[in-house]
């Protein structure tokens, strides 16, 4: 046995997390169903670093030292089941199985208890990056035992993404942990990308602009405190001319965006904890909106558009600002409820999740890379309670100074006809939080007029029943 660790599952992620593993000095034991993933491999990149090939399962396993650590890259679902199946009666106590595949945090909670009676370590991690950033460096989410984390620790944070020296890699918690928590992360990548895609739209329409020029005013953003991943890669594909037709290249592309999944997983999740993360919803909903071309068509048919184009044209300079405010405070809202939601699953599932810890290591490696997670690090570790991101000094400035900016795009593109389904939404939830009083105190009302729900008043503990169908007295519940 000479191998530090092992990775089954050689398609393009296993097989760049197994190049970076070697290239950072691990000898790395390498296996996939049909061999010759593992062949190329060897003979592509074995000048990279020590690998150790195996054609069983079992010559994989035994390659391994112990502790042995595999991790499992295979396709989410029913094949991570058939790989773990097939490599517990060939490893011992102590040894531990990473999942790096995307699977849901609950298959991961239940996988763990399973191995648990194995005595072996599951642990599944979440991984963001891509394939350029398994090879490179990705941002790691590991859950599971804080034993397992010791012997792998030291492995991942070697691989993973760094930034001003810190990799970006922590142990995010017990069990599902990691995995819950990339989760989140893919789902406010979700709510980022819509809320880049409704600037866009605003950005064209509003100015009647070409996708190049508007490529140019991204490219300014990101010299800002917008400055991100997504963002650069923004102007780019806004920049991107089609080779075929000569047309900005957005122009070609289908208008119906798809989806893996990890949104809705993101939404689903949300509704069971109860915690409104309704930038990552609209996002979610608008693909799909995105998607039903016979209602769109059916809509357009009978509600013709007259959108007017230019309607922001008077005061380019002004309208582009308030764009950008307007961006950056949705992003903040995005942002809030993500990390409420990173918050509610460690309540509920007892991880003790650190949310500033979990910002620092989203600041490199993954999609939603940005300056701006710093402020959200800073924001949780002056206050580690912070109720929401909202309050922190620093976003209150943010958003105050956004405000007025943001208020007029919302109400300008309503007026347009342009949808802004994650700006608007997320205007709406911030107004939410801090008004006075909500329109919730009727809705109590009804239901305990319907349904004989109970409510409870201002002035006095406890729960009460109006008798609405008789003389409507007042009556404490039981
Ligand atoms: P795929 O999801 O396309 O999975 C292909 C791999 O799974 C192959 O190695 C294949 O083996 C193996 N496999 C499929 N079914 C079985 C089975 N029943 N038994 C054994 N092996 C099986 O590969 P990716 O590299 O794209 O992704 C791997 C994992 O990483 C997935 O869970 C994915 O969700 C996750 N992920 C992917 C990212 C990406 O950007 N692609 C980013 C982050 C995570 P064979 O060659 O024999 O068919």
């Amino acid at each position: 046995a000479t191998a530090d660790i092992g990775v089954t599952g050689l398609a393009v992620m296993g097989r760049n997390l197994a190049r970076n593993l070697a290239r950072h000095g691990h000898a790395v034991a390498i296996h996939n169903r049909s061999p010759e993933k593992t062949r190329a491999l060897v003979s592509d990149h074995g000048y990279e670093g020590t690998f150790v090939a195996s054609e069983s399962m079992a010559d994989f396993v035994t390659s391994l030292k112990r502790p042995r650590a595999v991790i499992v890259m295979v396709k989410a679902g029913q094949p991570t089941d058939a790989v773990i199946d097939e490599l517990i009666p060939l490893l011992e106590p102590g040894d531990i199985v990473v999942d790096c595949g995307n699977a849901h945090f609950l298959d991961t909670r239940r996988r763990e208890e399973t191995l648990r009676e194995h005595g072996l370590h599951f642990v599944g991690t979440g991984v963001s990056g891509g394939e350029e950033g398994a090879l490179r460096g990705p941002s790691i989410m590991p859950g599971g035992s804080a034993e397992s984390y010791q012997k792998l620790g030291p492995i991942f944070e070697s691989i993973a993404a760094q930034v001003d020296g810190v990799p970006c890699c922590i142990h995010v918690g017990p069990d599902g942990a990691g995995h819950f928590v990339k989760m989140v992360h893919n789902g406010i990548e979700y709510a980022d990308m819509q809320l880049i895609a409704e600037a866009y739209d605003l950005l064209r329409s509003g100015l009647d602009a070409t996708p190049g020029q508007i490529a140019d005013i991204f490219r300014e953003w990101n010299r800002g405190s917008l400055e991100s991943f997504l963002i650069e890669i923004t102007a780019d594909v806004l920049a991107h001319v089609d080779g075929r037709t000569g047309r900005p290249f957005v122009d070609v592309v289908l208008d119906q965006a798809e989806q893996k999944g990890t949104g809705r997983w993101t939404v689903q999740s949300a509704l069971d904890l109860g915690v409104p993360i309704t930038g990552i919803a609209e996002a979610t909903f608008a693909r799909s909106l995105s998607g039903h071309a016979e209602q769109r068509e059916a809509a357009r048919a009978v509600f013709p558009v007259t959108n007017e184009l230019a309607w922001a044209a008077d005061d380019r300079e002004g309208f582009i600002e308030d764009v950008r405010k307007a961006l950056y405070a949705s992003k903040v809202v995005a942002y809030a409820q993500g990390f409420d939601m990173i918050k509610a699953g460690s309540e509920e599932y007892g991880w003790n999740v650190d949310r500033g810890a979990t910002a620092t290591i989203w600041r490199g490696g993954c999609i939603i890379r940005a300056r701006f997670l710093d402020r959200i690090r800073e924001a949780y570790d002056d206050d580690p309670e912070l109720p929401t991101l909202l309050a922190s000094p620093y976003f209150v400035k943010a958003v105050s100074d956004g405000v007025e900016s943001w208020r007029r795009v919302v109400a300008d593109s309503a007026r347009a006809g342009v949808p802004t389904p994650a700006f608007s939404s997320s205007l709406a939830y911030f107004d939410g939080l801090r008004r006075g009083r909500l329109p919730a105190a009727l809705i109590q009302g009804l239901r305990d007029n319907f349904g004989a729900h109970t409510y409870r008043r201002v002035d006095s503990e406890g729960a009460f029943h109006t008798l609405w169908g008789s003389d409507k007295t007042e009556s404490a519940a039981r």
